[in-house]
């Protein structure tokens, strides 16, 4: 269908919208469903006509209709990149299965991908903001994992159980060795959350894929003198990175660094 793309772009953007709505009222420890969003400077109350994704943005040029202050550059980037993440999704769903699970499979596979996706966005942007990978995104999302990837079973049981255990049990190592310096439980979580949702095969590709972003990013900033070695790196921000490009990537990356070698 002509307009199936439009139309996954649209769902994208406006789970994005909600996923914003988790992330801000999670900090300010309000309820995520009772109440009107409200302007974060003036606190007057968003109308129905400010609260569509990405347009209202626009037509009131990033600043809020009564008070004129600028709007947090936040939901406009999570509702775009939501959408073009879910759509991504869609156009590369077949990519990365083995072999053929039919329509009714890929639907689900599709549907897993768009709630762990929704789940990284979240991570992504708190640990960048806040600094803090928080257990209440992660052991739902771990369960969540689990739970439909034992189901589905296109990755084999053990390697989903054993890949939650061992990147978990890496960070955990990590935690021991340094006595809390270089990582926190928060990574432990997310370094589990990583081996459930992609296998202990892809699940090390994103913790690769993680540690090269990280020290790309983390050169450029030092070279450009925007931090220095002792600023502190949101990596968690690098991990939910690193299973993003896994889960459109992971398996053509895999079978073309097994083909240098065969
Ligand atoms: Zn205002």
């Amino acid at each position: 269908m002509f307009w199936t793309p439009f139309f996954i772009f649209g769902i994208g953007v406006c789970i994005g919208s909600f996923l914003n709505v988790v992330i801000f009222r999670t900090h300010e420890e309000t309820s995520i469903v009772r109440g009107r969003s409200k302007c974060q400077t003036c606190d007057v109350p968003l109308g129905v006509q400010d609260l569509v994704p990405i347009l209202s943005y626009v037509r009131l040029r990033g600043r809020c209709r009564k008070c004129q202050s600028v709007i947090s550059w936040q939901y406009p980037v999570v509702e775009v990149a939501t959408g073009v993440l879910f759509l991504l999704m869609y156009l590369t769903i077949d990519w990365n299965v083995p072999y053929n699970l039919g329509l009714q499979g890929m639907m689900v596979l599709l549907l897993r991908n768009w709630v762990f996706v929704s789940y990284l966005v979240i991570i992504f942007v708190y640990d960048l903001r806040h600094m803090y990978i928080l257990d209440r995104f992660t052991i739902p999302a771990m369960i969540f994992a689990l739970m439909v990837n034992l189901w589905l079973g296109f990755i084999p049981a053990w390697s989903v159980l054993v890949g939650g255990l061992v990147i978990g049990g890496f960070f955990w190592l990590q935690l021991l060795i340094s006595r809390g310096a270089w990582v926190g439980g928060g990574d432990i979580r997310m370094g589990a959350l990583m081996g459930f949702m992609l296998g202990l095969e892809q699940g090390f590709v994103a913790l690769f894929l993680a540690y090269i972003l990280g020290a790309f990013v983390g050169v450029g900033m030092i070279v450009s003198k925007k931090a220095t070695r002792k600023t502190p790196i949101p990596f968690g921000t690098f991990l939910a990175m690193g299973t993003v490009i896994t889960l459109f990537l992971g398996q053509p990356m895999i079978d073309w660094y097994l083909g240098l070698f065969l």
